[in-house]
């Protein structure tokens, strides 16, 4: 046991009643008991919505910021999207200054044209400053900068930027005046163009957006809405994929979405480091007779001398158990600071190493249960049709390898979390409730794997402990 375990108020002795201890104590406190963040920390609230619903949604906006200001429908729509659609700090700036809040917008000139539009269109021939080719004035377009070119020449500056995927940042071809979606359309006429600009323009509606998220499922259309813009777990409707509605990358709690954005850049710049050690197979510790890995479980136990071993850290498995143990801890060497340059670097890469190892690991276990649930099903399907119960008897098993997957999800997600973390109490809490985690899904890993011999009751126990502990751990360092 490391001495800076006094650092950590956890009364290891009784550590089972400390633990409901905790969860009554949430209870007793709770302001309101029908707070559902309160009993899940996981807890979010969404709706998955298609591309006409966002459309309404848009529309609804524009509406009401046109029923409170000044300002045509298109207009509306640029403001509300260079100013991510917060409608009441748009009011708000422009009853201050209209003028000013237009100008920084790029909706208004900064200084007003002097060109008589009206008299410009009823001219016979006039030279465009573009393409120096005469038109009568009636083909000449200009913004309210009066900045006048010939529609020919807008056509092209559109298209070009259209497939460059540039439409809501489309500039006047004169000056930086933003060039709003009516000016657009009155002047395209392709009609795949017309989509095209509709298209990107939509996307970046969407993005500007911070209650919207596209679901990045592969060719999933429908889009994400929450209230709040928060790194919580959102699963798609229609194609279930989950991620996190902040960032929009693979769900990552209790990481935050900075810290796994760096850790998977690091992944992917290290992985020649970190390749060797995907190996799938190891020497068993004590009679060095080659062991493969097929199955999620870190608890191993060696075919030909039944040594119980862990295969993260080749410990013997029994100081893995109850007692709080040390394989998801890294131990930092206390004088690197002292230490050479070289030595220094091997030490990062040690640590860095260490951390890898075990998120790695995770991931794979996570696959190779996979399997176990298919054959767990496989199973259930031979036990039914041999008349030993039906499948309601046996959907417990069916359960228990689900909560098992959502667990080591999460206690893959530790990993870069603890990596990134600086020493002190809050680490050692972490790592605390991490070892605890990790023993209890090895725990159930084992028992869902041996489904057949294992007792229900035995086993929803299990599954009971190891979502606590998952909670637990969640609740108190889960950042949004
Ligand atoms: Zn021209
Ligand atoms: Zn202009
Ligand atoms: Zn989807
Ligand atoms: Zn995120
Ligand atoms: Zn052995
Ligand atoms: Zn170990």
């Amino acid at each position: 046991m490391s001495t800076g375990n006094s650092d950590v108020e956890i009364d290891e002795e009784s550590d089972d009643d400390g633990y409901y201890d905790y969860y009554n104590n949430c209870e007793d406190t709770e302001m309101e008991p029908t707070d559902p963040q309160n009993a899940d920390p996981e807890y979010f609230e969404f709706t998955c919505l298609s591309k006409e619903d966002v459309e309404r949604l848009f529309n609804e906006c524009v509406e009401s910021l046109c029923a409170s200001l000044p300002v045509k429908p298109s207009l509306a729509k640029l403001l509300l999207h260079t100013h991510n659609w917060k409608t009441s700090e748009i009011i708000i700036n422009y009853k201050e200054d209209a003028s000013k809040l237009l100008i920084i917008s790029g909706i208004k000139p900064a200084k007003s044209s002097d060109i008589d539009s009206q008299a410009l269109r009823s001219i016979k021939s006039l030279p465009c400053s573009i393409c120096l080719l005469s038109y009568s004035g009636e083909y000449f377009r200009s913004l309210v900068c009066g900045h006048y070119f010939c529609k020919d020449c807008w056509t092209t500056h559109f298209e070009i930027q259209i497939n460059q995927g540039i439409t809501t940042a489309m500039e006047c071809l004169g000056c930086n005046l933003l060039v709003p979606e009516d000016f657009v359309l009155s002047i395209l006429n392709k009609s795949f163009l017309r989509e095209k600009y509709q298209q990107f323009s939509f996307s970046d509606y969407v993005k500007s957006h911070p209650k919207l998220r596209f679901c990045p499922g592969t060719n999933c259309n429908f889009i994400i809405f929450a209230k709040e813009f928060q790194s919580k777990r959102v699963i798609c409707k229609y194609c279930k994929t989950s991620f996190c509605f902040k960032c929009g990358s693979d769900y990552h709690a209790p990481t935050d979405c900075e810290t796994i954005k760096k850790w998977l850049t690091k992944c992917a710049d290290d992985s020649e480091t970190a390749n060797y050690i995907s190996a799938h197979t190891k020497d068993c510790p004590k009679c060095s007779i080659c062991i493969e890995k097929n199955g999620g479980c870190n608890h191993m136990q060696c075919y030909s001398c039944k040594f119980d071993f862990c295969w993260m850290c080749l410990g013997d498995w029994n100081s893995h158990g109850s007692e709080y143990y040390e394989c998801s801890r890294y131990k930092e060497n206390p004088n690197i600071a002292n230490e050479s340059v070289h030595a220094q670097a091997r030490e990062a890469l040690k640590k860095y190493l260490f951390y890898f190892e075990r998120w790695e690991n995770h991931a794979r276990s996570l696959r190779l249960e996979e399997e176990t649930h298919q054959k767990i099903i496989d199973r259930i399907n031979e036990k039914v049709m041999a008349s030993q119960g039906t499948w309601i008897d046996w959907q417990y098993l069916r359960n228990a390898a689900a909560l098992l997957a959502k667990c080591r999800y999460t206690l893959q997600y530790t990993y870069p979390y603890a990596y990134y973390m600086e020493s002190g109490p809050r680490k050692e809490l972490f790592e605390y409730q991490q070892a605890q985690l990790e023993a209890e899904i090895e725990n159930l890993s084992w028992k869902v794997e041996r489904a057949e011999t294992t007792d229900r009751g035995d086993l929803e126990n299990q599954m009971d402990v190891a979502e606590k502990r998952r909670t637990t751990l969640l609740k108190d360092f889960l950042s949004l």
